[in-house]
Parts: structure tokens; C-alpha cells; sequence
């Protein structure tokens, strides 16, 4: 990393006819190009190649990753991405290839997304999946059109009331409110669990259905899970599962067979494919065979079964009463290679593996922090637990000191001020990939900042003090947002 204090943008480290590339000498007649589209004062950059890769290098080493330290971000499920996923992505086979290419020129292509559909299916106890949504988000307004365009097939116009719990993340009321329903918030018990009296109330003849996340954005199995379904349908809803919280699940409990009728995945999560900068996300949607004839189009399917002379056959196909198509071509296709990469190198053990490791991991940490930290809900927690950064004997100390001070020593901060109903929350998120002596440092580290709290709350109240750029005025951060690269005065002098 530079230690000047100003990281220099690439336009001032340009000097002309510097150079990273050599074009081999044109063997074809000159042309012109069209003067309309040249823009004479648009400056671009002269660097050679040791240059460009100096600079992006040292900005990359700026932030926080999953490659370089522990990132216990909860709900995000921020878990090692490993880079087999990447090498059967790059295969030309996968890589070269064109949506608009005839179903015969692609068969492996398709055969990956049909395997992919069924697995995802399999996993969850679906009979049918969409790979097109593009994110978690994406998924869910796809499911809600879903359910909306079920009850309106069946002339059932007036359902629009759609149910969500206050432990839902933003994006389920959002997702409801985009697809023109109306969203009512429902109360959770004491346990943490849908408050059974509240749903019975909503349940009448307006209503569209419950989007549930289970388990929640506390960490916690809805013990009721079964009772919620079943009231909600009995009332002629349908049930939206939220699957961002996979990661506790695989190989132990399928959403499907507890009464959700339709659920996203987040490939980004659960099976391992780069979040947000690192590329982009998948959120395949797996439904009910009830409800497989709205899913989006294209769809792939196994159209000629394999013989003992002919290979399967597979292609496009259009449900019958699609709700038409949500993204362009056939979603992420990389990321589906990604994560059918995973499920195959992880194999059924192996990914129950994966869930059970994740759930041993946030017991073993919420275990060891527990008496220093307030749980809300002291229960045997999912693959997340929710504690709160906040001690009566340390009054000006909040989460978000806790977390800043966290990233001095080499942690990416948990999840802060989420789920909304609890004060100062710290949701932390371990994964399954991480090393005992990983959990060990960070809850020791926590447990040293809850004393720091005491003796030096100045410390945390200024904290970070050891990364490129200090505590940030998170307002103004937001918005007047410098896309520059600039250090803060002094960093690096020490
Ligand atoms: C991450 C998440 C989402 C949204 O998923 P994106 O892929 O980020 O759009 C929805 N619900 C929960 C509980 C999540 O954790």
C-alpha cells in the first residue's frame, strides 16, 4: 500500500505516451472514424501495464474481503468462495458461448442449468426452479408476481393483502410493495417466532399470502413453521420463503416440505458464487408444481429423454401461463456454473456438512461471548446469532463503536442495527468454512472491546485507527460520496 497520503487518481498518474500495449502494425487500409463519435476532450489515461496493475492493486488492497480476513457479516453468509468455481466458469465451453445459440450448438450449457434446476429443487423440496432472477431481491419480486398472478387466474382479484414479519429484511415489504400489494406487518412472540395470534387475525379473504423468512433474521428456527403455513393456506394464501438464511438448512430441512410454496435462493450465499463487486448474483426461484406453469420464461427442460443410443436432449420452453420474462436471456448463467460447481464438488454429505459445520460454528461463538454480550433470545441459535452491542455501565457506547473497533483487529464488522426490533444489534454470521482458532481470536477480541468499553471508551468512540481511512461521518459519507481515491492526512506515518 502507498504511504503517501493521497492514493493519486489513474488520470494524474498519466503521462503521455506512456504505453501498455503494442498494436502489431496494421496490415488493412486506414479508415476514418466517424467524427460525430470521437469526443476530442475526453482524456484518457497513458500508463504501462506495471502501472495500471500497481495501481488497481493497491486499491484493492484497501478493502476487506473474504480472501484476506474473517467476515462475519450476518444474513449475508459471507462464506469462502472457492476458486475451483472459477476455473470450471472460465472453461471455453461455458465461457464462449452465446444465449442466441441454437439449443443443439449448447446442449452441455443447458444440461448444466436443467441439472442445476433439479438439484436446487431436490435440496429444497420444489418441483420446480427458475435460475433467471438476478439477486435475493430479484427472487423475491419474481415470486411474489408468482402468487399474484395464481390468484388472479383464478379470478380471485380481491387477495392483496400481503403478510410480512418485523424481523424481515427491507427487501420483503419492498419486493410486496413493487408487485402492487399491500403489505401488513406482523408482530413476532417472545421466542422470536411469528406471533400466531396476530396472523390468525389477518387471515381472511383479502389475503395474498406471507413472505417468511426461515430460519429468521435472528437466528432462529420458527418453531411454529408448520402452524404459520398451514393457516395461511387455510385462508387461501400462499407462503413466500425467504431462502437467504439457506445455509442452515442444507441436507437437514426442506422448506418445501413445511408448506412454503415458493422461496429464492441466493447463489451469492449458500452456494459460494462472488457477492456484490466480486460479480454479480444469482436468485433462482423454486416453486410448487401448483405454481411451475407462472414461472418466468425461458425455462429449460429435458425435452428427449436419454435412450441407450441418444444422449438427453434439452431446450427452452415457455409455462403456460409465464408471468413473463424477468431478466435478460437466461440469467447469471456464470454463476449457475459457479454454484453447480459447489454442489457437485460438495456432493449430498457434503453439503449437510456445510450446514451443520455453520450452525456448530454460531453456537460455539454465541457460547462464548453470551455472558459479556446481551442475547435477546438465548436459544440454541441457527447459523447466525443476534447480541447487542450496548451495557447500561458503558452508556456512550453503541454498536457501531463496537464494530469500528472490531476492524483494528483484522475483523470485517458483523451486520449492525438489523433486524430493526432489536436495539444495537450485532448480527453475526460466522459460516462454515472458518477455523476454531478464527472463532476463537474474534470472540476473544470481542470480549477485550466490551472491557475497552469500560476503561477507554474514547478508543472505541474514534475507532477504526489502523485502516486506510478513520471513523467516517456516515451522512455525509452517503451523501457527498467522493469516488476519488483519497487517504486521510498522515495515514501511514505512525
Ligand atoms: C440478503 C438477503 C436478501 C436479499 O438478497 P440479495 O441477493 O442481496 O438481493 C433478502 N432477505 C434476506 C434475509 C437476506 O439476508
Amino acid at each position: 500500500m502507498t504511504k503517501s497520503n493521497v492514493q493519486p487518481t489513474i488520470f494524474e498518474l498519466s503521462a503521455p505516451g506512456r504505453k501498455g500495449v503494442q498494436f502489431p502494425k496494421s496490415d488493412v487500409p486506414t479508415a476514418d472514424l466517424p467524427k460525430d463519435f470521437l469526443r476530442e476532450e475526453l482524456p484518457l489515461p497513458e500508463l504501462s501495464e506495471h502501472e495500471v496493475i500497481r495501481h488497481f492493486t493497491n486499491l484493492s488492497q484497501l478493502n476487506h474481503s473474504v480472501d484476506n480476513g474473517f467476515y462475519p457479516l450476518g444474513s449475508c453468509t459471507m462464506k469462502y468462495n472457492p476458486k475451483i468455481n472459477e476455473e470450471t466458469a472460465r472453461l471455453p465451453g461455458f465461457a464462449q458461448i452465446h444465449p442466441l445459440q441454437p439449443a443443439i450448438t449448447v446442449q452441455g450449457a443447458l444440461g448444466l442449468m436443467y441439472e442445476t434446476q433439479k438439484w436446487l429443487g431436490e435440496i429444497s423440496g420444489f418441483d420446480a426452479v427458475t435460475l433467471q432472477p438476478a439477486a435475493g431481491a430479484h427472487g423475491e419480486l419474481t415470486g411474489v408476481l408468482i402468487i399474484r398472478a395464481y390468484h388472479r387466474a383464478r379470478g380471485d382479484e380481491k387477495r392483496v393483502k400481503m403478510l410480512v414479519p418485523d424481523s424481515a429484511h427491507g427487501t420483503n415489504p419492498a419486493s410486496s410493495s413493487m408487485s402492487g400489494l399491500e403489505m401488513v406487518e406482523l408482530p413476532s412472540d417472545e421466542r422470536g417466532n411469528v406471533d400466531l395470534e396476530a396472523l390468525k387475525a389477518e387471515c381472511d379473504d383479502t389475503l395474498a399470502g406471507l413472505m417468511i423468512t426461515n430460519p429468521n433474521t435472528l437466528g432462529l428456527f420458527d418453531e411454529n413453521i408448520h402452524e404459520v403455513c398451514q393457516l395461511v393456506h387455510e385462508a387461501g394464501g400462499l407462503v413466500y420463503g425467504d431462502g437467504a438464511n439457506m445455509n442452515a438448512l442444507l441436507g437437514i430441512h426442506r422448506p418445501g416440505d413445511s408448506g412454503i410454496d415458493v422461496m429464492h435462493f441466493n447463489l451469492h450465499k449458500t452456494f459460494s458464487t462472488p457477492h456484490g463487486g466480486g460479480g454479480p448474483g444469482s436468485g433462482p426461484v423454486g416453486v410448487t408444481a401448483e405454481l411451475a406453469e407462472f414461472l418466468p420464461f425461458p425455462q429449460v427442460a429435458m425435452t428427449k429423454e436419454e435412450t441407450e443410443e441418444t444422449l438427453p436432449f434439452y431446450d427452452l420452453i415457455t409455462p403456460k401461463q409465464s408471468i413473463g420474462r424477468v431478466k435478460a436471456f437466461h440469467g447469471h448463467f456464470g454463476m449457475v456454473v459457479r454454484a453447480f460447481t459447489y454442489m457437485l464438488t460438495l456432493g449430498k454429505n457434503g453439503l449437510r456438512a456445510v450446514s451443520e459445520y455453520a450452525v456448530l460454528n454460531a453456537n460455539y461463538l454465541q457460547a462464548l461471548v453470551k455472558d459479556t454480550y446481551h442475547i435477546p433470545h438465548e436459544r440454541l441459535c441457527m447459523h447466525e446469532f443476534v447480541a447487542q452491542g450496548h451495557w447500561e455501565d458503558a452508556p456512550g457506547i453503541r454498536a457501531l463503536d463496537i464494530s469500528k473497533r472490531l476492524m483494528d483487529f483484522g475483523f470485517h464488522p458483523p451486520t449492525n442495527y438489523f433486524p430493526l426490533i432489536i436495539p444495537e444489534a450485532l448480527m453475526i454470521e460466522p459460516t462454515e468454512t472458518e477455523t476454531k482458532d478464527t472463532l476463537d481470536a474474534f470472540a476473544e477480541t470481542l470480549l477485550k472491546i466490551a472491557e475497552e468499553a469500560r476503561t477507554d471508551p474514547e478508543k472505541l468512540h474514534n475507532a477504526p485507527h489502523r485502516t486506510p481511512f478513520g471513523r467516517l461521518d456516515e451522512v455525509k459519507a452517503a451523501k457527498e460520496l467522493i469516488l476519488r481515491t483519497q487517504l486521510p492526512e498522515g495515514y501511514g506515518e505512525d
